[in-house]
């Protein structure tokens, strides 16, 4: 497998250990407050905590949710690294300017097409 850009590829891999970290953080947490949760008698509806722990606990949710779904758009950014048509908008075509690249460098959509 040879990529014809290893710097892309160092960025992305970069990125994905970090939403790895990330989610595993979120997972944590999710956990620790399950564990909290299940270790406590309260009433939910009745306990301002277990709102606010109702309300902790979906924002750690949708984290999660969004890093799984990073780390996929990290995923098939790394496929089109190894076919070759990494940094190639997928609607005109046409390359994708290397500073888009650098900012998002899981776009499959130049500038005009983003
Ligand atoms: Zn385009």
């Amino acid at each position: 497998m040879t990529h014809a850009d290893p710097a892309a590829e160092a960025r992305l891999l970069a990125l994905r250990s970090e939403a790895a970290a990330e989610l595993r953080a979120a997972g944590e947490r999710i956990e620790s407050m399950t564990a909290a949760r299940a270790g406590s008698n309260t009433d939910d509806e009745h306990d301002p905590e277990g709102a606010t722990i109702g309300f902790e606990w979906s924002q750690a949710d949708a984290l999660r949710t969004a890093l799984r779904r990073r780390t996929a758009e990290v995923d098939a950014a790394l496929v089109r690294l190894s076919d070759g048509t990494y940094g190639v908008c997928a609607v005109c075509g046409r390359p994708i300017a290397s500073a888009r690249l650098e900012a998002r460098p899981t776009t499959d959509r130049c500038i005009r097409h983003a």
